[in-house]
């Protein structure tokens, strides 16, 4: 794997919406994979207590000796929490302990900026992220802590939305959270888009719905949207993503291009 010179800041991607089930895990594992496809290297930071992404890539969270939270509350150097994965992918894990992450975070001034400050490398302990392209952090369904410190590492975050979904107030509320981060936390915050997903394109009322939402919101929206397909539902057995267990899918196709065109942007 090609590692970025020293000096340069990876792109950090936070895929954020404070609802469950709408693909964020999936889009983070695949994107992961589709960049290292590309010769990028990446880093995934799971910063949900429930530990999906970790599953997903193989990894039982009991056995982790150093997560994301020893990261986040105890002053853990992220290199030193990092496993390697299959498919190229380095992982920053996540155990349960992260769900006592939040409380003990609140008494702490900055708290905001423990996951940004890790990142980049500048606690005692050592290293942070330099080494990386790409640093994509899979966020926990709600707006508190643990992801207003993912908005505020991150230079990009990419809402994952079931295309269906797309006309409720859940964007809208995530987007002004956004603009809070923004003003006040990450001026340098971008909203990359809505990333339709889950998408059913003989659905007459999810292409509607679609048409339309980028106008509606004053945000890109990210192209092609992710078809809703079966295979996706096997690849977390295995501890690969689709870009691996379903290299031809139609799937595994739309995180590629997706990832082809947010490269161009970053
Ligand atoms: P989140 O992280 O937002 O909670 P997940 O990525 O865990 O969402 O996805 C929720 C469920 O939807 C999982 O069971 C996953 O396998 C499934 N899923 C995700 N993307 C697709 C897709 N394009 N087609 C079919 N099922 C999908
Ligand atoms: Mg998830």
């Amino acid at each position: 794997v090609r590692r970025a010179p020293k000096d340069r800041r990876p792109s950090v991607l936070a895929l954020a919406n404070q609802k469950g089930g709408v693909a964020k895990t999936t889009s983070v594992a695949s994107l992961g994979a589709a960049f290292a496809e590309l010769g990028k290297s990446v880093l995934l930071v799971d910063l949900d207590p429930q530990a999906c992404l970790t599953f997903s890539l193989g990894i039982d969270p009991d056995t982790v000796e150093t997560s994301v939270h020893e990261v986040l509350t105890q002053g853990a150097a992220v290199a030193d929490a990092v496993l390697h994965c299959d498919e190229g992918l380095d992982l920053v894990p996540s155990t349960i302990d992260l769900a006592g992450a939040e409380a003990m975070l609140l008494a702490r001034p900055g708290r905001e900026y423990v996951l940004r400050t890790a990142l980049e490398g500048q606690t005692a302990a050592g290293a942070g992220s330099a080494a990386y392209d790409v640093v994509l952090v899979d966020c926990s369904p709600s707006l508190g802590v643990l992801t207003l410190n993912a908005l505020t590492a991150a230079s990009g975050v990419i809402v994952p939305m079931p295309a269906e979904m797309l006309g409720h107030r859940g964007v809208g509320q995530l987007l002004d959270t956004v603009a809070d981060v923004q003003r006040i936390l990450n001026p340098d915050l971008e909203v990359l888009g809505i990333l339709p997903t889950l998408y059913d394109g003989r659905s007459r009322h999810a292409r509607e719905v679609l048409a339309d939402v980028g106008e509606r919101y004053g945000v890109p929206v990210l192209d092609p949207p992710i078809p809703k397909t079966i295979r996706f539902a096997e690849a977390p057995a295995v501890g690969r993503s689709i870009l691996s267990t379903a290299r031809t899918s139609k799937g595994a196709a739309a995180y590629r291009e997706v990832a082809a065109a947010l490269l161009k942007r970053c």
